[in-house]
């Protein structure tokens, strides 16, 4: 049986109708794409003799510091206290305040330590010397997603990542992933190019090319972004046919463009922009599946424009 769709349920809540956006769930698919075709990944085009765009953020790099063989013997030699204490101690591990103390002496601040490669795992931040190429990650002609807030003239939209992790962007919040532009353009300005590799990447954020099997809908808010009546309505309604309102008849699923965002794990973080703006959801980026990509934990990236100009910094969240 298939359920019912938005259109349905706003005819039986006709409140709900200011909300419905329409939306472009992209289907993914490995194979490889045709240049003149909406797609995620490469094949790269760019204006010719412009320069390709290149991260100038800092990067949050791994960084691993060797544990002295002295500083090894100190931790070993606690843990066998801690356990030989835990044997007379009805099985409760406890570390004396000067054991502690030596304990953070050899962390040193980081973040965790392996206690068989006997090294430390700490992030750290890195301006990078040479600046890293982004990597092309959507090609969206405006054909594929005509909702979305096309500039006068432009008709393909490109969408680059730094495939690195950042922090403090602007218009972030705990924000902790992937650096993203947006580029409206004029595809009979656009050539094939060869983009330079990436100086360092993370895994998972290279996408592997994939053809896109576009299709349109309208897609209705998370609960967190409705008045209760409404929210109670919808879900009513939603039970009739045993379904939940949040994803079966809001927020869609997958690799989409325009639409609502779902706030599945955490509660609704409005995004707004440096101007004030309240951002409008542009793209979502999933894990897994045929790009495989992964974002935050294998969760969703969602990428927000502000209304007011589209040439302020996009806004990001991870769910
Ligand atoms: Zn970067
Ligand atoms: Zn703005």
């Amino acid at each position: 049986m298939t359920g019912p769709t938005t259109t349905e349920l706003v005819a039986a809540v006709p409140g709900l109708a200011p909300y419905l956006r329409p939306a472009t769930l992209l289907h993914p698919y490995a194979a490889t794409p045709d240049p003149r075709a909406s797609r995620i990944g490469g094949p790269a085009l760019w204006p010719a003799g412009a320069p390709w765009p290149r991260c100038t953020a800092e990067h949050l790099a791994d960084e691993y510091r060797d544990v002295s063989a002295a500083d090894r013997a100190i931790w070993e030699a606690i843990a066998r206290a801690e356990r030989e204490r835990a044997r007379s101690n009805g099985g409760v591990h406890v570390v004396t305040p000067d054991e502690a103390a030596e304990q953070r002496r050899i962390m040193d601040g980081a973040d965790s330590i392996d206690l068989i490669a006997w090294h430390t795992h700490r992030k750290v931040a890195e301006r990078p010397a040479a600046d890293t190429a982004l990597v092309p990650l959507a090609h969206v002609r405006a054909e594929d997603a005509p909702h979305l807030p096309w500039p006068e003239d432009a008709d393909r939209l490109q969408v680059l990542w730094c495939p690195n992790d950042h922090r403090e962007l602007p218009n972030t919040r705990y924000y902790y992933g992937p650096n993203v532009e947006l580029h409206w353009q004029r595809a009979a300005d656009l050539a094939p190019v060869t983009p330079p590799a990436p100086r360092r990447s993370e895994d998972g954020y290279l996408p592997t090319p994939c053809a896109l099997r576009p299709e349109q809908i309208l897609d209705l808010p998370d609960q967190d972004e409705l008045p209760e009546e409404l929210h109670e309505a919808a879900e009513e309604f939603a039970q009739r046919y045993g379904l939940e309102y949040h994803r079966a008849l809001s927020c869609a699923e997958g690799w989409k463009l325009g639409g609502w965002p779902s706030w599945h794990s955490t509660d609704l973080v409005p995004v707004d922009c440096g101007c004030g703006a309240r951002m409008v959801h542009l793209l979502t980026v999933d894990s897994g599946l045929a790009p495989d990509v992964s974002v935050g934990r294998f969760g969703e990236l969602r990428v927000f424009v502000c209304p007011t100009d589209l040439a302020h910094p996009v806004g990001l969240d991870l769910q």
